[in-house]
């Protein structure tokens, strides 16, 4: 065969584009690193505890259930702990996903960076002045004899609202592991419920293909069971707290009834049996 008529068979199988071949597939369709969007949703420039690191990027576009989560745990976090500066909200996908400049994620709607809250080294919450480096002491050094401190307490919030929210569905939180010891251990200082430790302890991740992530996280969302169905692809595990399947409606008997009678092999005829008037003879 000439490579020609092979190359659109050759990317339709892999990526899972949306084609004429694959005409059901929506949403976050493929690998987060070999993706497309469809029926995305922009984050707007603000909101209620967050903001837009880049206020005119064109990507700013995701999975709808990734921008209402991440409205939700800003949102949550600024109501728990009023006075703080917002979320700095960092790239999620263009509009239609595919390759973004300075990410090999970020295609399929399912990935933002946020940036982490910061306070000055005596606690004062302060905006974060963009992507700076944390080390294992909490601490940032961002000018000469300029310091940040890391803000464990609304960075914890905002971790624990992500891990437990059942309509976000997040996959990974990839941060540093210093940054991780620092939130885990205020988790257990404050006495945290143990089931919530464990799972920002399971989902939180130092990468260990890429930067450490120690000036910021990466949030992946899962692909929820009907996205599964239409080209989302995994790309990780898939937690036991995360629905695994779309609630099934309970059938009632007018439903039965309904399906019984639309059954072109007779079901109904099947299930119900008339007495028979001659006995058993
Ligand atoms: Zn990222």
């Amino acid at each position: 065969m000439r490579p020609a008529l092979l190359l659109p068979l050759v990317t339709a199988g892999c990526f899972g584009v949306p084609t004429p071949l694959a005409p059901s597939v929506d949403g976050s369709v493929g690998v987060p690193h070999a993706g497309v969007l469809r029926g995305a949703e922009e984050l707007p420039v603000r909101g209620p505890g967050f903001v837009r690191l880049r206020p005119k990027s064109p990507n700013y576009w995701g999975n709808p259930r990734l921008v209402a989560g991440i409205r939700a745990a800003a949102g949550a976090v600024a109501e728990a702990l009023p006075g703080g500066a917002p979320l700095l909200v960092g790239d999620i996908s263009a509009r239609r996903g595919g390759k973004i400049p300075g990410h090999r994620s970020h295609r399929t709607g399912r990935d933002v960076d946020l940036l982490f809250y910061v306070t000055t080294p005596s606690g004062a919450p302060v905006p974060s002045p963009g992507f700076v480096k944390f080390g294992t002491d909490g601490l940032a050094s961002v000018k000469d004899e300029l310091f940040l401190r890391l803000d464990v307490e609304r960075n914890w919030v905002l971790v624990r609202e992500l891990v437990t929210s059942r309509s976000a569905q997040v996959q990974w939180l990839f941060a540093s592991r210093g940054v991780e010891a620092l939130l885990i251990d205020y988790a257990r200082a404050r006495g945290e419920p143990p089931h919530v430790i464990w799972r920002a302890e399971t989902m939180l991740l130092e990468p260990g293909d890429s930067s450490p992530h120690d000036d910021h996280f990466h949030v992946r969302f899962a692909c929820s069971a009907d996205e599964e169905v239409a080209g989302c692809e995994g790309g990780g595990p898939r937690w036991e707290w995360l629905d695994s399947h779309p609630p099934l409606p309970e059938l009632d008997a007018r439903a039965l009834g309904e399906i019984a009678s639309e059954d072109p092999f007779g079901l109904e005829a099947a299930f119900s049996v008339a007495p028979s008037p001659g006995g058993d003879g």
